[in-house]
């Protein structure tokens, strides 16, 4: 029905030495997924190609950008465009992750730009939401999320929507030690599947890979990763140390 994915988040982290040790322990220790698992490391832009050059004969893993301009070319110093991505072979594009939207403003018709320009490349975007504290807080979280998706993303075609990878993490759980219970994922996850079926069918909506984020680690991951609309992680901090991250995979469900 879907894939159940693990993704690594490297963030802004990791020397070249680090990547290159990091990404070699992953090409020899990531053997062996079940039916639909895929593994995806998102991976800071000098080192893609570095980390590509490591993972080469290794056909579970898979790279990603953790970010790309909203702008196709041109005059945009310090930005790195889909087309870039395109050309050195990037499946994979992180969009919206909560440090941006918070730290560099983006907004959700950029995000719906960037979301756009990726797939016209054929990169398929990891599209993160998720609440901050205060609106968890005052139990509006599904309004929240709902409007996030909505604003970037009712605006794909049913096709475009198939497949389609979102990571819901809840930011007062990013990099916080503070984890989402398993039933406060499953809850979300079942909101954001249900309001995919209002839009694109139910369907449509089975099809889509929803991973939780929020200090996902070896310790939490197979309880976390056993409730029914959660389909895999979008890992952080424990995703740069590669037996941590090794086990978080393993806790993946088969996929389909
Ligand atoms: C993230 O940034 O996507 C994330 C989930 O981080 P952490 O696992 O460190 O909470």
């Amino acid at each position: 029905m879907r894939k159940q994915i693990a993704a690594a988040n490297w963030k802004m982290n990791l020397t070249a030495s680090q990547a290159e040790t990091l990404a070699t322990a992953l090409a020899t220790g990531v053997t062996h997924l079940q039916a639909g698992q895929q593994v995806i490391l998102g991976v800071p832009f000098p080192y893609l190609i570095l980390v590509q050059n490591k993972i080469a004969g290794n056909q579970n893993l898979f790279l990603s950008a953790q970010n790309c301009a909203d702008k196709l070319n041109g005059a945009y110093t310090g930005e790195t465009s889909v087309e870039m991505l395109q050309s050195i072979s990037i499946p994979f594009v992180i969009i919206g992750h909560s440090e941006r939207r918070e730290y560099y403003h983006e907004t959700h018709s950029q995000l719906a730009t960037k979301v756009d320009l990726a797939l016209a490349h054929n990169i398929q975007p990891i599209f993160c939401c998720g609440e901050p504290l205060h609106i968890r807080e005052t139990n509006t979280q599904n309004e929240f999320v709902e409007k996030q998706l909505k604003e970037s993303l009712f605006h794909l075609s049913n096709a475009q929507m198939k497949n389609f990878i979102i990571a819901y993490e809840p930011i007062w759980a990013i990099g916080t030690g503070k984890t989402a219970s398993s039933g406060q994922a499953q809850e979300m996850h079942a909101h954001i599947r249900q309001v995919l079926a209002s839009q694109y069918g139910i369907e449509t909506a089975d099809t889509v890979s929803i991973l939780y984020g929020g200090s996902v680690k070896a310790a939490n991951a197979s309880e976390i990763f056993s409730k029914p609309d959660v389909d895999g992680g979008l890992v952080g901090g424990a995703s740069l140390v590669a037996s941590e991250f090794i086990s978080i995979i393993e806790s993946l469900k088969p996929g389909a």
